[in-house]
């Protein structure tokens, strides 16, 4: 409706379509021709201290409120452009040679000498498809890899199966480990974020992360000395109530799937209770985590994590918002915390890796993110130091996962 009315562009539609909606125009509170004004405020509406201005008006002075004149756009029409002049230091290509443990590429034989030509312009060394391959489709992609001419390229993670988990379950998983590790897999993942979440067991209760049957996969991990790489969770916000608060308002409203706060959801602290109950029940098993954890909005917390659980390290994809609009906590903690965090970007889109390096590598400042969705905000460069870039970039991954082609970096 709103966008019609914007495509027609007539004030007659857009009152009558704000007349019917919402309140708009003459008579919104603190708008012109408003009846509760308070006389001699002029157009405002005063709050009291601790109150909030009412819908359709902002602060305007302390304690007062005021309606635009005009009806204001939605957040999805809403994008200004900054007039802010500053050097710009866009980063096409990474300085130096990128493992990328997340990724869901999918090369075939028609599309991979394409993919490693955009890879070569990144600086995308390797990509490890964490897309939960297993049996025959493991076998399948591992095939097209080594019948090309770019096997070091491309390596890939095997996934698991957890339906039906129940007795006997971890003797038959560990075995097709086996199997698809023997295969090529060079460790397991992603584990998707269903696991705590929607899998459920034969008697229909929820798959705990940490349900016990579980333990013979992880330890199996463990003896090879092969990583997990375990997505658990949702962003915090996708778990609070959608209310003009939410920072992901829009997120939430375009993508049914991620409204993580009805009733019957399992929470977020409960999730980050199991997962971490995980971590110090397989002390010899090395864990990835992916995005952060979700914690890259709460660096301090991601940080005693890491402190408590030396199993762990983690991956950056899907975070880059919460990092670029924190640049100095972020540089610190990437700093601080430079062995353990692996290079990750999740969906593959050539476009968006540039927004990576241009964070990870410059100053830059208020510049564009890719996907309004995930933030309304701008990022900022964290500057990071050339020796901690190579330890995020690939030294890290490869330590963790021996797997990935070792020579020539
Ligand atoms: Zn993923």
């Amino acid at each position: 409706m709103r966008r019609a009315a914007l495509v027609l562009m007539t004030v007659v539609v857009a009152a009558v379509m704000a007349a019917a909606q919402a309140p708009a125009g003459r008579g919104r509170p603190g708008g012109p021709g408003d009846p509760t004004l308070p006389a001699g405020r002029g157009r405002g509406l005063q709050i009291q201290p601790g109150q909030e201005c009412p819908a359709g008006t902002t602060l305007v002075r302390v304690g007062v409120c005021q309606a635009p004149e005009f009806d204001p756009p939605s957040i999805v029409d809403y994008r200004p452009s900054s007039t802010l002049v500053v050097e710009q230091h866009p980063v096409p290509r990474a300085r130096y040679p990128v493992v990328d443990i997340h990724s869901h590429v999918n090369p075939t034989p028609q599309t991979i000498d394409q993919l490693v030509k955009e890879m070569d312009a990144l600086n995308l060394r390797v990509l490890v498809l964490a897309s939960n391959l297993s049996g025959e489709r493991l076998r399948t992609t591992l095939a097209t890899i080594n019948a090309s001419q770019h096997k070091d390229r491309f390596r890939a993670m095997a996934g698991i199966d957890f339906n039906n988990v129940g007795p006997g379950w971890g003797a038959k998983a560990v075995a097709q480990l086996e199997a698809d590790i023997k295969a090529g897999a060079i460790g397991v993942g992603e584990i998707s974020k269903s696991f705590g979440m929607t899998i459920r067991k034969p008697d229909a209760s929820r798959l705990r992360i940490d349900d016990p049957e579980l333990d013979p996969v992880w330890d199996a991990m463990g003896r090879m000395g092969l990583p997990v790489f375990i997505h658990t969770g949702e962003p915090e916000a996708f778990f609070q109530p959608l209310t003009m608060h939410n920072e992901r308002w829009l997120e939430l409203s375009l993508f049914n799937d991620r409204r993580n706060y009805l009733p019957g959801q399992v929470g977020f602290e409960e999730l980050t209770t199991q997962r971490d109950n995980l971590f110090r029940k397989h002390p010899k098993t090395q864990f990835i985590l992916a995005h952060f954890g979700w914690h890259a909005n709460n660096l301090g917390r991601l940080g005693k994590l890491l402190d408590t659980y030396p199993n762990v390290v983690t991956e950056m994809g899907a975070v880059l918002y919460d990092l670029g609009r924190q640049p100095r906590a972020a540089h610190d903690f990437f700093v601080k915390y430079q062995d353990r965090i692996l290079f990750g970007k999740d969906a593959y889109a050539r476009e968006e890796f540039p927004y990576y390096w241009r964070v990870l590598e410059t100053r830059d400042e208020y510049f564009d993110y890719y996907r309004d969705y995930h933030a309304f905000w701008k990022l900022y460069g964290i500057d990071l130091p050339e020796g901690v870039l190579r330890k995020v970039y690939h030294q890290n991954a490869l330590r963790v996962a021996p797997g990935l082609p070792q020579r020539n970096w």
